[in-house]
């Protein structure tokens, strides 16, 4: 049984976060740290500086809880298994569990002058997310290589780890 965090902790809940956006979708009840909610938050502020325009993230994977996580690598082994590609162990590490709680994986637009929502290339992501400076992971490249459109960024402390 996994504790669920303190509600007072989510009072730094930034702007663009519903209080449970990147909740472990199985409804255990799992939350992102504040540290990564503040890490993406700064991200959203400076696209939508460079941009100069409203930016939104769509959260693709939160936290997750172990069961959660299990089945979450079962989907991504039947469509690696689908294009012939070796199964992927589920690592124990994934800072998506507990106790880190501190990776999200995302998307994210840009609002254009016509109201219409459109996706920020995730190579741009990645790089923006790197040039701030507040993240201690960004997965990329792996992920396109399973098809799956995302960007990994977490804020494990140390040295920024990337793949
Ligand atoms: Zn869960």
């Amino acid at each position: 049984m996994i504790p669920m965090q303190p509600a007072t902790r989510r009072m730094i809940a930034a702007d663009n976060f519903a209080p449970t956006e990147g909740a472990c979708s199985c409804g255990c009840g799992l939350l992102p740290s504040d540290s990564i909610i503040l890490a993406i938050q700064a991200l959203v502020l400076a696209l939508s500086r460079e941009y100069d325009g409203r930016v939104r993230v769509l959260v693709q994977g939160g936290v997750r809880c172990q069961s959660h996580h299990q089945a979450v690598y079962a989907q991504v082994n039947a469509a690696r298994a689908k294009q012939g590609l070796p199964p992927k162990k589920a690592p124990a590490d994934s800072r998506h569990l507990p106790p880190s709680l501190d990776a999200l994986d995302v998307r994210m637009e840009v609002r254009g002058d016509s109201g219409r929502w459109m996706p920020i290339p995730l190579d741009i992501v990645a790089m923006w997310a790197r040039k701030l400076g507040c993240f201690g992971g960004i997965g990329l490249t792996e992920y396109q290589q399973d098809g799956r459109d995302i960007v990994h960024l977490d804020a494990r402390p140390g040295r920024l780890v990337t793949w």
